[in-house]
């Protein structure tokens, strides 16, 4: 059998289910999968093999069962026997799980053995992909090789009648990890005292840095607006939202709106941080998420977590759990290197001793309009759990993209695409995306045949790539990053008909064949090519990405462009100073650093600005995530763009807008009315490439499709104009798909040639 068949309870099953039916033999792991010898009567053979599928254990995911005949050999029980490794074969790694509700009930009941201890587990929860060393998936591989079970222990781990039978983790207050609390380099408690410590500091107002599942958060009371404003003065991020956690749905509820979807994203075994809306009583800061009417909670995915945030009178009902890092650096995982990095960040540190071999952060979600979860970042959980893919590749290696950066490694149908890695602009997140490429190949086999890379000439992926290309005499396929869009976003939905599909890749930034930055595409094709068929007019980016830090130029840059003059009193031109306005038109007129873009993310970025939305932004996306949440939900006017040739130009939306800006339209439905238009854009484009080429499908991918409000209108008018539109559902939008899309364009632009 083949499939996430480890460490996720699948030799006990089978050993119970070949009891229950009088079968002899044997089950075995290999890295490989599972291999299993049954010796009995036909029926109950048949009976297995039909129940095998119907009642495996609920992390257990099976691809592939494959069934031959043999002779009896005359065994006299079923047994468990030990793993055997096969070289170059492989084999799915369960992602780590949140507590399962029989852990949580132990953990808070007296009379058990493990009653509050922090790092209860069993096979059908906890720890895994954070700790695997290598595989097989046994203990000696893990981060837990260093705690000997006790007498206890060893009975559950070996008793395949056991909740905790092969339990790789298994640990209990004897044996196990434990927790304490250091400040000012001291130890100051241990165990259950470090706890309340920890506790007490936090109700306190206190910062701190907790060790978790795949790193380090940083802790606050996120109802106190002034330890929330510390944190952000500490980490150096000035606006990006904080996540939080709360015990339990009810607390959750009391600060969001939750539907019944959201909640099952929630309470999901992955248990992401999920982007709710936030009710008015919310007590949480308004540092939390500035400008913004949505919260992103999570549920206490580990025991520890649950056994810090217990409720308590007095007690914070809601924490900022965010990453541990400085802005833009990795999330720390290492005692020592937290302890270094992090000392100026956080007033105590809540440590244990189970090392963390793969750092991993928080995923994000969303709910979807489906119900299903829509992804914004691709971690915890989920990561690395296998996707598969529409057709078998070469082992290929791809590299990604520079922002929210993951890696992608294929072979055969699977594509193990990494975890979240981070923006690849500093030395540490590069060191972590090098190692995690390498764990990657070691623990799924994969030794590279061909790599891929984003055509970008500077990229630090990129550089990469070529770099390994170069040493070990391995071709390179260069993808363009919109293409890479739109294959990513097919192979996601198993895309494998020949027609062209519409691949509407909409985002901040990707480098064009031609050199410039392209972003808003239009494309039609599939894996093997694309012609573009329309992108949004080339417009100068002045200052490149001072352009992006303040949105006032790049909205001044529009305007010049489509021939309005700068009067002071339109939002974005009195944003500029005189002065910054004179310096502007020459570089704009000389074109000095002012290269050119067809970027959606920057069309969305001159829109705010141009109304007075946002004037500096201090992330990426802030001005259109700002205007999305200042849109009015009944609004429905929208302003035409003129499209000529491939050229879709924006004037008359610009012009459109101030004149109704001018006559006093408010923000919120001005807002609304840009985003509309975006929409009627998209139904428009696809209704030309359909005429010109019958292509009914449309492939939405790009950052810019995080925006909810575009978003949940573009989808039902293009359906509704009776195209199939194609979601990303496995992986993000955004450029964390962009490497599972260049392996697809490799893999067909090598295998056809
Ligand atoms: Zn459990
Ligand atoms: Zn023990
Ligand atoms: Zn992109």
């Amino acid at each position: 059998m083949r499939g996430i068949v480890q460490g996720v309870g699948f030799r006990p099953f089978v050993f119970n289910l070949a009891e229950q039916l009088s079968l002899t033999g044997w089950v075995k792991n290999t890295s490989g999968g599972v291999e299993i010898e049954l010796n009995g009567a036909a029926a109950a053979l048949d009976a297995f093999v039909a129940k095998l599928r119907a009642e495996a254990p609920p992390l257990a995911r099976i691809d592939e069962v494959q069934v031959e005949a043999t002779s009896p050999n005359g065994y006299a029980k079923f047994e468990i026997h030990a793993s055997q490794p096969q070289p170059g074969a492989f084999l799915p790694v369960p992602a780590d799980m949140a507590i399962c509700p029989d852990c949580r009930r132990e953990l808070f009941d007296p009379t058990d053995r493990r009653f509050r201890y922090p790092f209860i587990n069993c096979t059908n929860c906890g720890p895994r992909f954070t700790i695997i060393r290598d595989l097989p998936y046994d203990r000696p591989n893990t981060t837990m090789s260093g705690f000997a079970l006790c007498a206890d222990c060893q009975a559950e781990y070996d008793n395949p009648r056991d909740r905790r039978f092969h339990a790789q983790p298994v640990a209990c207050p004897r044996c196990g990890p434990h927790l304490w609390f250091e400040a000012g380099g001291q130890r100051l408690a241990e165990k259950e005292d470090a706890l309340q410590m920890a506790r007490a500091w936090l109700k306190d107002g206190k910062i701190l840095a907790i060790k978790g599942l795949g790193g380090f958060h940083l802790a606050c009371d996120a109802s106190n607006p002034a330890a929330v404003e510390e944190l952000r003065r500490r980490k150096k991020r000035s606006d990006k939202p904080f996540a939080l956690m709360a015990f339990d749905l009810e607390t959750i509820q009391r600060h969001c709106e939750v539907t019944e979807s959201e909640a099952d994203l929630l309470t999901s075994n992955q248990a992401p941080i999920v982007l709710l809306e936030r009710r008015p009583t919310s007590t949480a800061a308004p540092g939390i998420a500035p400008g913004q009417h949505t919260l992103g909670l999570m549920l206490p995915y580990t025991p520890l977590h649950l056994l810090l945030l217990e409720p308590e009178p007095g007690f914070p009902d809601i924490l900022v759990m965010t990453s541990a890092n400085l802005s833009e650096e990795p999330i720390a995982y290492e005692d020592e290197d937290a302890r270094a990095r992090l000392a100026p960040l956080a007033d105590g540190f809540l440590l244990h001793n189970r090392p963390i071999h793969m750092r991993v952060d928080d995923s994000v979600a969303r709910a979807s309009m489906d119900g299903r979860p829509y992804l914004l970042r691709r971690a915890r959980g989920f990561a690395p759990g296998a996707l598969t893919l529409p057709n078998a590749v070469r082992p290929t290696l791809a590299t990604g993209a520079e922002l929210k950066n993951t890696f992608c490694l294929a072979r055969e149908q699977y594509a193990f695409l990494s975890h979240h890695i981070g923006d690849l602009e500093n030395y540490e997140t590069l060191r972590s995306f090098e190692e995690g490429i390498e764990h990657y190949q070691r623990l799924f086999r994969v030794r590279p045949e061909r790599i891929a890379c984003d055509l970008h000439p500077d990229y630090l992926a990129s550089r990469y790539a070529r770099q390994r290309a170069e040493e070990e005499n391995l071709p390179l396929v260069e993808v363009q990053h919109h293409h890479a869009h739109l294959a990513a976003c097919l192979a996601d939905n198993d895309w494998t008909a020949p027609e062209p599909v519409i691949g509407l890749s909409f985002d901040g930034t990707g480098y064009g064949t031609d050199g410039t930055i392209w972003g808003g595409e239009v494309l039609v094709g599939g894996y093997q090519g694309y012609q573009r068929r329309f992108h949004l007019a080339y417009t100068p980016l002045p200052g490149g990405d001072q352009a992006v830090r303040r949105p006032a130029r790049m909205a001044l840059a529009h305007l010049r462009l489509a021939g309005v003059e700068w009067d002071p009193e339109i939002p974005a031109v009195g944003a500029l100073c005189a002065e910054e306005r004179t310096v502007l038109a020459s570089q704009l007129q000389l074109r000095l650093n002012a290269p050119l873009t067809a970027s959606m993310g920057r069309l969305f970025d001159a829109a705010a600005a141009l109304i007075g939305v946002c004037e500096r932004a201090t992330y990426e996306g802030q001005p259109a995530i700002e205007l999305e949440a200042l849109a009015d939900p009944q609004e429905m006017g929208s302003y035409p763009f003129q499209i000529e040739g491939e050229i879709i130009n924006p004037a008359p939306v610009w012009q459109a807008l101030l004149d109704e800006w001018h006559s006093g339209a408010a923000v919120p439905t001005l807002a609304a009315r840009f985003h509309n238009s975006v929409v009627r854009l998209v139904i428009e484009v696809c209704e030309i490439v359909r005429r010109e080429s019958g292509c009914r499908s449309a492939a939405l991918s790009g950052g810019v499709w995080q925006n909810r409000f575009l978003l949940e209108r573009a989808v039902p008018a293009l359906r509704a104009a009776g195209f199939n539109v194609l979601l990303h559902r496995r992986t993000p939008p955004n450029d964390g798909c962009i490497a599972l899309g260049q392996v697809m364009v490799a893999a067909h632009s090598i295998e056809t040639n």
